[in-house]
């Protein structure tokens, strides 16, 4: 008789991935998360130096890793990095959307050139890296984009319409290009961080007063962690999830839950 159950395979050796902004934070931890569960990993960024030090952490646990410098805000960056990355790695099943930029302002002052650093990065990045994937995953039978996504996907905060407005504009595009790009076996998740102290959080996190108003609010009753946006990026690459496109997994010790 024919097995009815198949089950879930949750491995991603033999995966060719590629992670923006891979050199420090969520992204360097994404990028380990990979290599870890088996795939090869491109660690790409603006700087070098950092890339490579990820680079050598992923060759330390036994994996392959190349380094690749992608401004996310440079559409030609894009294009010849991430091409260059798919030729070094012999091929492309995984992007992760990573990189990102936040910065606080009023919504009265904003200007122009704040708007277009944060949302370039964030939204119009994130786009063109995920367009010149899946040029090369629609020619090999598919492949999975993960979108870092935010609490601010779903809700609004003050002092931060840019970054919110960028991070909701990168759930609607990971659903829209689910809808489109099925069909050709490209599958497109996100996940949204909660509060992890990270560079770019430490801004918030140095205002003890805050921290301890806004941890009194997750129910799990701890900040967030680089290493606890691993186990559902992998899930959302691996075939386990070859069913799941166009969804976002928030991962916030439940935060967004209990508001
Ligand atoms: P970090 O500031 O620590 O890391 C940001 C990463 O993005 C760095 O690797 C940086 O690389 C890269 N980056 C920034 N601008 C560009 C660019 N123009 N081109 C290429 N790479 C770029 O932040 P986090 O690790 O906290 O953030 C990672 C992602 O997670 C972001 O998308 C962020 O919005 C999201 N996020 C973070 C949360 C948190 O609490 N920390 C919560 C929700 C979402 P380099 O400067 O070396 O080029």
């Amino acid at each position: 008789m024919e097995p009815d159950i198949f089950y879930p395979d949750f491995s991603l050796e033999g995966r060719k991935a590629l992670v923006t902004g891979g050199s420090r934070g969520i992204g360097r931890a994404l990028a380990l998360g990979l290599a870890h569960a088996g795939a090869a990993v491109a660690v790409t960024g603006r700087k070098e130096e950092t890339l490579s030090a990820v680079a050598q952490e992923i060759e330390t646990i036994g994996k392959t890793a190349i380094i690749r410098r992608i401004d996310v805000t440079d559409l030609e960056s894009i294009r010849s990095g991430i091409q260059e990355s798919a030729r070094l790695l012999r091929g492309l099943d995984i992007l992760v959307n990573n990189a990102g930029y936040e910065q606080v302002c009023d919504s009265l002052e904003v200007s122009v050139e704040t708007w277009d650093a944060i949302v370039n990065t964030n939204l119009r990045g994130a786009f063109f890296c995920a367009q010149a994937a899946a040029r090369i995953m629609s020619g090999s039978g598919g492949g999975d984009i993960v979108n870092v996504c935010s609490l601010t996907s779903s809700i609004g905060f003050p002092t931060a319409v840019p970054y919110t407005s960028s991070k909701s504009g990168l759930l609607g595009m990971t659903r829209a290009l689910a809808a489109e790009w099925g069909h050709s076996g490209i599958r497109v998740n996100a996940i949204a961080p909660g509060y992890v102290h990270t560079a770019m959080t430490d801004i918030f996190f140095q205002n003890e007063s805050w921290a301890k108003g806004i941890k009194a609010r997750i129910p799990l009753g701890r900040f967030g962690q680089v290493h606890d946006l691993i186990g559902a990026t992998i899930f959302l690459c691996s075939d386990a999830a070859n069913y799941v496109t166009g969804q976002m997994i928030t991962i916030d010790g439940g935060f967004l839950a209990s508001i």
